[in-house]
């Protein structure tokens, strides 16, 4: 529906944020959803029900309590957080990585990252008026250890991030770099373990022996992406002084709850974490199968593979009911590369199925 009545006048607004574009959610609808790292198995029937229940009980007239009962604590023990490290929670972990890159947006601050990497940290830092610098990986997209510690001296940047495997290239990185980098950094280093479940490395028993190390979760590829929680790991004095720049009430009570539900049932979840996994090499395989396509080691749901006309290969599937996402265009080192999200046995045959047809590989 088109506005009608006389136009706002938006020169109030900031000239940066009225010049780019919001960021895209294409729309699924009928399509097979294969672009955004969910996991594709629904909760078992039983629990939802459960779930439903858990939910009709909540009080919605009130504001959520600051730590239901004990929540935190429960999401620390089930996670693995160390003695004495105090966790923040989020409305996803991208508020998250706004608040921590808000609270440090000093007049000159430097948000640095290896480049490609998750979006976000670069929009944040814009969002926060911060610098941005981009580290470009090696052609094989892992650190170019050299490049990444001479930007460090040079920028002196107040928080890097470190996605760990990284998005959107799939890979861990390789840990003495990692080590070398949070000694060396002159302030934050957030280790951004998104994929967890898929790659089983985890930093987080360091936090405690690197003051300046912060850990950054989610439970969105876990399964559970509809409820936006993260949660943020460090020293008690990190996260004190985010919590001022927290939103109160940013987690609401159906999240609260939902998540502390199924903080009883994680098996479930690490189950079907385990047969993404299974499926991973199975559909890393099939690509490598596949002539005119190059896919990339990946430790998280999703593999980046390179195809010679990226463009019309995303097309076609899109045409014929798939959606995946084209990273194509996002960076020089991602020319001919698409991203695809690991889905259930038959959605990977089925993608696998129109792939090959597409780029013309009898079946
Ligand atoms: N970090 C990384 C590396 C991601 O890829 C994503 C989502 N694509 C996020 C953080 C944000 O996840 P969420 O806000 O759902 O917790």
């Amino acid at each position: 529906m088109s506005a009608t009545g006389p136009r706002p006048n938006l020169s109030v607004l900031r000239d940066d944020v009225r010049a780019i574009d919001a960021y895209a959610v294409p729309s699924a609808a009928g399509l097979l959803k294969l672009d955004a790292m969910e996991n594709p198995f629904p909760l078992p029937p039983g629990l939802m029900q459960q779930v439903g229940n858990r939910l009709g009980r909540q009080p919605l007239n009130r504001y959520p309590p600051a730590d239901p009962k004990g929540f935190k604590e429960r999401l620390a023990s089930a996670m693995g957080v160390p003695d004495g490290m105090r966790l923040m929670l989020g409305n996803g972990s991208d508020e998250l990585i706004h608040l921590v890159i808000q609270a440090c947006a000093r007049p000159d601050a430097v948000v640095l990252s290896p480049a490609p990497s998750f979006v976000m940290y670069e929009m944040s830092a814009r969002f926060n008026r911060c610098a941005f610098v981009g580290v470009p990986l090696k052609p094989d997209f892992t650190l170019d250890a050299l490049a990444l510690l001479a930007a460090i001296e040079e920028h002196r940047p107040a928080v890097i991030f470190l996605s760990h495997p990284n998005n959107p290239t799939g890979n861990l990185f390789d840990r003495s770099v990692v080590e070398q980098v949070i000694r060396v950094a002159p302030g934050l280093v957030v280790v951004d373990e998104a994929y967890l479940p898929f790659a089983q490395d985890t930093w987080m028993p360091q936090i405690a022996r690197w003051p300046n190390l912060l850990v950054l979760r989610t439970l969105s590829k876990l399964g559970l992406a509809g409820i936006r929680l993260g949660y943020l790991v460090g020293h008690p004095d990190w996260i004190a002084q985010f919590d001022k720049v927290r939103p109160p009430y940013n987690v609401n009570v159906l999240t609260l709850a939902t998540a502390d539900l199924m903080l009883e049932n994680l098996a479930i979840l690490d189950a079907q974490a385990a047969t993404l996994r299974a499926e991973r090499t199975r559909l890393a395989g099939a690509l490598a199968e596949s002539p005119g396509v190059t896919p990339f080691p990946s430790s998280a749901n999703f593999i980046l593979f390179r195809v010679e006309k990226p463009d019309s290969v995303f097309a076609a599937l899109k045409e014929r009911g798939i959606l995946i996402r084209n990273v194509a265009g996002m960076h020089p080192l991602l020319a001919g590369c698409l991203r695809v999200t690991v889905g259930t046995p038959s959605e990977n045959q089925t993608f696998i199925r129109a792939l090959r047809a597409v780029i013309g590989i009898p079946q």
